[in-house]
């Protein structure tokens, strides 16, 4: 029998894109997240997402909605830390090929706009602590003693996922961090001549050091800055202030890092250590009645710019496999074998090009700023987006 009730814990960008995805196809849908303010979910700094994810989004009908809240992207450009140009992607005729775009984004009206189409939908100040599954269906618990019953329980409460450890019965492996921390922030930097509109730039730099900016709009640029652990050791250890750990870190790179980083508030500085999960020791996603989506099933390091990107595929591809029945186990299995080989491929490619970000002495830098002067421009180019676009809804 097709589902008629699905319960998704968390509101985060991949439950509310499998929620409205469920809800479109007729299924009585409730989102249970564990913040109390709908404005607790509007927070976070800027964002990429690639012509792929509009794809998706427009089988939910949502790809001009939210492609008119960002900014699209022309360029993506990748330089030295001494502002060489080492290979600049021309996005526009890709955007036009594939008839969707790239855009740069605020994480911020991603979530208000998808938390909007959600409706009432959405229940705040609901922690799950675990579930009960049988033959009929899954009971799921909440941190004040209260259940709810549907006939599919979907995971999308992010990297340290309640109803991953349930399922996984207490055995989960830890997520892997990778090596490095990414601190990042909105600034307010108007000015075309500072940070042009329409390019996604890209600084590769000595020390493992890196820093991606990019205009959201007149006023904003957003950037991510990642550093080896040193840097985010000594602010835990002996500094409370962000912005003059990243000012002086930086502090001999090109124009515009430090403007952009003068012109940041340090309270909008938010520093995250970067993880994830290896595939090859990853058990199914789902058992029964219950599966994973997004960062909760996968969570991937974020030099592809694909996470959030993936975690929407995931939950268009889920609830119209759910939707299609004809029961639950066929419609998971389905995700599954559509879904795995694609974003295990992204969890990889994504892990190994944050390795080569890693390298630190001036002569292991030298020779990867010769590779990518020679093979970013057409080679990384042409298999990045093979890997972008090949799915099939
Ligand atoms: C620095 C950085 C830059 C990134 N840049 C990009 C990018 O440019 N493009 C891109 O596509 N991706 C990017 N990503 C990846 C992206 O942010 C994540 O992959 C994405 O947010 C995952 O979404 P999610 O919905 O799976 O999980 P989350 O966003 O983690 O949402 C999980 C939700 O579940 C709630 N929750 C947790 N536990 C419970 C519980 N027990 N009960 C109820 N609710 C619960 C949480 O409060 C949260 O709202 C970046 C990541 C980082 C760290």
């Amino acid at each position: 029998m097709p589902i008629q009730k699905a319960a998704v814990i968390g509101a985060g960008i991949g439950g509310l894109t499998t929620a409205i995805g469920l809800r479109q196809a007729g299924v009585d849908v409730r989102v249970y997240e564990r913040r109390t303010e709908p404005s607790r979910l509007l927070t976070g700094g800027g964002f990429m997402l690639w012509h792929n994810v509009f794809v998706a989004l427009r089988k939910l009908a949502l790809d001009e909605q939210v492609s008119k809240v960002g900014s699209e992207i022309v360029f993506h450009e990748f330089r030295s830390d001494r502002g060489r140009r080492l290979a600049r992607w021309a996005i526009a005729p890709e955007s036009r090929r594939i008839g969707a775009p790239a855009v740069a984004l605020r994480r911020s009206d991603l979530n208000a706009l998808l938390l909007e189409e959600a409706g009432d939908a959405v229940v705040m100040g609901a922690q799950c602590v675990g579930f009960e599954q049988d033959a009929d269906g899954v009971t799921v618990r909440f941190a004040d003693g209260s259940t709810d019953r549907a006939d599919v329980l979907v995971g999308a409460d992010g990297m340290r996922s309640a109803v991953r450890s349930t399922l996984r019965r207490g055995h989960d492996m830890a997520p892997r961090y990778a090596g490095y921390t990414a601190w990042q922030a909105i600034a307010e930097l108007p000015g075309e001549d500072v940070v042009p509109s329409g390019t996604f730039f890209n600084l590769w730099g000595r020390g493992g050091l890196r820093f991606l900016y990019c205009r959201l709009n007149e006023q904003e640029v957003y950037w991510d800055a990642i550093t080896s652990d040193r840097a985010s050791a000594a602010f835990d250890m002996f500094r409370k202030d962000k912005r003059a750990v990243m000012c002086e870190t930086y502090d001999d790179w090109p124009g515009p890092v430090p403007q952009i980083l003068a012109a940041t508030r340090d309270e909008a500085i938010l520093p995250i250590d970067i993880a994830d999960r290896p595939p090859d020791r990853e058990p199914a996603w789902g058992h029964g009645r219950v599966v994973l989506v997004g960062d909760a099933a996968h969570p991937m390091t974020l030099n592809l710019s694909q996470g959030a990107g993936q975690a929407i595929e995931d939950g268009v591809v889920l609830s119209g496999l759910l939707a299609e029945g004809p029961d639950v186990g066929a419609g998971l299995a389905a995700y599954e074998r559509v879904r795995r080989e694609r974003v295990d491929a992204m969890v990889r490619g994504a892990y190994r090009i944050g390795e080569l970000g890693k390298l630190s002495g001036p002569l292991a830098c030298r020779a990867r700023d010769a590779f990518m002067w020679a093979v970013f421009g057409t080679f990384a180019k042409k298999g990045t987006y093979r890997l972008m676009m090949n799915f099939d809804h």
